[in-house]
């Protein structure tokens, strides 16, 4: 029996992924934060048996990577020696302060762990696909409008809008269910997506929704039922923005520095681009330790949350993280821009996506605002944003593709060769300052512009 066997059904930590650097293992802690001390630790066995380079996801993973077969066995019982518990089965995810947030318009944790026993008692878990995943949002602060997934409940006023597949913008609602009858909802979908097989998602079982056979028909609005407008209308969305968000990409990005929970603080630091050496890591949890950190919590897109500490030792850790090199301001170029692992560190990568994004962030940084992305893809695959980002620069046969409005897998606009994409952004960047108006967004301009102009000034050279 091995480690990972032994362990069970975690996918990640029992079926590490291969990757360009070699084996990726992803763990997801069942506390949602590791004491400094135990964050340590890790950071010593990614050292050990790893490259030394973790990450935190979009979704808020963690990640450590550069392992063979034999070091991450080692890895998972190094986690085991720490006393890391790794979450197992069908994810269903709540927001990084869920219990804790002032703000919050429901604690999701209890109906969570009911959704969590309930998937168990069923043994869904070996029924369904690796990706099928619940969201259950109390919204507040930390909202969870970005993540993608197959079930989501949104706390609303006393009850929780259930809709399925997709994000808060995409997903298709279905009707309000009380905190009762929540978790009876969420396992009755879950039993229509397991009965399509183990490839099935959420997505597949729309078309049933409208079907007399379908277990989704009694969760459809009634017929005069009016659906719930989205709280932003549609005709904010900009197609550059990426996304409409009850808190808009500026609230998402915002969250970002001295977080006031009521009785006490925490402090929300991000990576840059969702990657950071185990040496820095540890230095900051060293830092975070002496200012009396209680926990540290990996959040959604890339952050970590520091708690238990008061707001003077936020403001001195806040300083300190600058210096590390994690973003601590919500203006920081860099939160406007994703970019995978790419060349060398990835087999696949075509470009060396991390050098050019430091460059751009660098030259071109006063162009991105939080109303845009920037994707930097060193193939097409997309793995650092799976969704459309408002400009995409991905490495590919015919050099660096320009997709304008699009995803890593979109049939570029223009080219660069390899070498220059930092320096065709730089004549992208020149012309939206020439177009820019005063106080517009970036995305206003962009779409001021249009993506034929784009393309053309990311081509010249
Ligand atoms: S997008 Fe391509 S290059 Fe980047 S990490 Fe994924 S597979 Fe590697």
């Amino acid at each position: 029996v091995t480690v990972f066997s032994r362990r069970g059904a975690c996918p990640a930590l029992s079926a590490p992924m291969q990757t360009g650097d070699g084996l990726l293992v992803r763990l997801n802690p069942i506390t949602q934060g590791l004491p400094p001390k135990t964050l340590i630790g890790l950071c010593k066995s990614a050292m050990r048996h790893g490259n030394g380079i973790i990450e935190v996801t979009a979704r808020g993973s963690v990640q450590i990577r550069g392992l063979t077969e034999t070091s991450a066995q080692l890895l998972a019982e190094g986690v085991d020696a720490l006393g890391i518990s790794v979450r197992t089965g069908v994810p269903v995810e709540t927001g990084p302060l869920a219990g804790l947030d002032p703000t919050e318009i429901a604690d999701p944790t209890p109906l969570a762990e009911s959704i969590r026993e309930a998937i168990a008692t069923r043994r869904l878990s070996e029924r369904l696909g690796p990706k099928v995943s619940v969201v259950v949002d109390g919204g507040g602060m930390f909202c969870m409008d970005s993540v993608q997934a197959d079930i989501r409940l949104i706390a609303d006023d006393g009850a929780w809008q259930l809709s399925i597949a997709g994000d808060a913008a995409t997903a298709t609602f279905l009707r309000n269910v009380s905190t009762e009858d929540a978790t009876a909802a969420a396992i009755s979908i879950l039993e229509s997506i397991a009965k399509l097989g183990r490839e099935a998602r959420a997505r597949d079982s729309i078309p049933l929704t409208n079907g007399p056979s379908s277990p989704c028909r009694d969760l459809l609005p009634a017929s005069g039922e009016k659906e719930i407008a989205r709280d932003v209308p549609a005709s904010s969305f900009s197609p550059f923005a990426g996304r409409r968000s009850r808190q808009g990409d500026e609230g998402q990005i915002a969250k970002l520095g001295i977080v006031d929970l009521g009785k006490a603080h925490a402090l929300s630091i991000a990576l840059s681009y969702g990657s950071v050496t185990a040496e820095t890591l540890t230095t900051l949890c060293e830092a975070a330790a002496a200012h009396g950190a209680s926990e540290i919590r990996p959040a959604l897109q890339r952050r970590l949350i520091i708690l238990g500490l008061s707001a003077q030792a936020c403001a001195a850790l806040q300083a300190e993280s600058a210096v590390l090199g994690f973003i601590t301001n919500a203006s920081d170029p860099r939160r406007s821009i994703a970019a995978c692992p790419g060349a060398p560190a990835c087999a696949s990568g075509q470009i060396e996506t991390r050098e050019i994004a430091e460059r751009i962030a660098e030259q071109s940084g006063d162009v991105l605002d939080p109303s845009v992305t920037l994707h930097i893809s060193g193939c097409a695959k997309g793995c650092a944003h799976p969704a459309a980002s408002a400009l995409t620069i991905v490495g590919g046969e015919n050099g660096a593709g320009f997709v304008v409005c699009g995803t890593a897998k979109g049939l570029p606009a223009s080219y660069t060769p390899r070498y220059e994409p930092a320096n065709g952004f730089g004549r992208v960047a020149k012309l939206i300052r020439m177009q820019r108006s005063a106080g517009e967004t970036t995305a206003a301009t962009l779409a001021k512009i249009g993506a034929a102009r784009l393309a053309a000034a990311f081509r010249q050279g």
